[in-house]
C-alpha cells in the first residue's frame, strides 16, 4: 500500500487486536496501520475473560482505545453484571461499552434452545451500565434489527448514543438508529460487489453520521477479501465510501474522524433521563 500517512487521518472504529491473526505481530500491524494513514483505532472487547488483554494492548499505545463488553454470540463465559461492567470501564483507556446487542443468526443449529432471552437480558445490562457511565454503546446486530431498536428505546439508550457497528441493515433501520443518537459504521462489506443494501446506506446516509471500521481480523475488504484483515485496510473502506458518495477520500476521513472524536468524547447522547 502507498504511504498515505501525511495525507490522511483515518480511524479504525472497531478492531480486535488481541485475536489470533493480529496478536502474533502487534508491532507490524500497528506500523502498517500508521503508514496507511490510520492514526488511531478502537480495540473491542467481546468477553470479560479477554478484557485485561484488550486493555493491555490499548494501554501500551497512546493512539489506541479500548471498550468493555460481552458479545451476544458468546456463551459459557462469565455473564456480565452492571456493576462488573462499570468497574472494568473505570480504566482511563475505556471509551465505550460493547460490543453488545443481539445476534439471531446463530439461532439455527444451536439445537438446544430457541429462547434467546439471555441475549436480550445481557444487552439490557450493557445499556444500563453505559448510562451509569455516560459512555456510548457499540452495537452488534444480526437478523435482529427490530428487537435491537426496541430494546434501545425501552432502555433509554438515546441518553448516551453510540454506534451500530459493521452495519448491514437497511437505510430505514439506519435512520431509526440515527434518531436514537447512534452513528452508522461501515466495514469492508461495503467493498463487496453484491452488498447492495450496504452500498445504499453509504450513498444515502450523510457523512455526519458515518464511521469506518475493519472488524479485523475478520471481513477483509477487497482486494484482500478472504485474507486476514487488519486496521490498515480501513483505508479501502474509506475509499469505497468516497466512490459511492462521489466525494474525496479526504472528505470521508475528515468526517468519520470528527464523528469518532464526538463518539469517544461521549457527546452523541442527549443525556436525558
Ligand atoms: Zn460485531
Ligand atoms: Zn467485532
Amino acid at each position: 500500500m502507498t504511504d498515505l500517512s501525511d495525507q490522511l487521518h483515518l480511524v479504525d472504529s472497531h478492531c480486535h487486536l488481541n485475536y489470533p491473526g493480529l496478536n502474533e505481530d502487534t508491532a507490524g500491524v500497528l506500523a502498517r496501520m500508521q503508514a496507511a494513514g490510520v492514526k488511531r483505532a478502537l480495540n473491542i472487547c467481546t468477553t470479560l475473560e479477554e478484557s485485561a488483554q484488550v486493555l493491555a494492548i490499548a494501554s501500551a499505545h497512546d493512539f489506541l482505545y479500548a471498550s468493555i463488553g460481552v458479545h451476544p454470540d458468546n456463551q459459557g463465559i462469565e455473564e456480565p453484571t452492571v456493576d462488573r461492567l462499570v468497574a472494568l470501564a473505570k480504566d482511563s483507556k475505556v471509551v465505550a461499552i460493547g460490543e453488545t446487542g443481539l445476534d439471531y443468526y446463530r439461532r439455527e443449529g444451536d439445537g438446544k434452545t430457541d429462547d434467546l432471552n439471555w441475549q436480550r437480558e445481557r444487552f439490557r445490562v450493557h445499556i444500563r451500565a453505559a448510562r451509569l457511565l455516560n459512555k456510548p454503546l457499540i452495537i452488534h446486530t444480526r437478523e435482529a434489527a427490530d428487537d435491537t431498536l426496541a430494546i434501545l428505546r425501552e432502555e433509554g439508550a438515546e441518553a448516551v448514543g453510540g454506534v451500530m457497528h459493521c452495519f448491514t441493515e437497511s437505510v430505514q433501520v439506519a435512520r431509526e438508529a440515527i434518531a436514537l443518537n447512534f452513528l452508522i459504521s461501515l466495514s469492508g462489506i461495503v467493498t463487496f460487489k453484491n452488498a447492495h443494501q450496504v452500498h445504499d446506506v453509504a450513498r444515502e446516509i450523510p457523512l455526519d453520521h458515518l464511521m469506518v471500521e475493519t472488524d479485523s481480523p475478520f471481513l477483509a475488504p477487497a482486494p484482500h477479501r478472504g485474507k486476514v484483515n487488519e486496521p490498515a485496510y480501513v483505508a479501502f473502506v474509506a475509499q469505497r465510501v468516497a466512490e459511492l458518495k462521489g466525494c474525496s477520500v479526504a472528505d470521508v476521513a475528515t468526517a468519520t474522524t470528527r464523528n469518532f472524536d464526538r463518539f469517544i468524547a461521549g457527546k452523541l447522547g442527549n443525556g436525558v433521563g
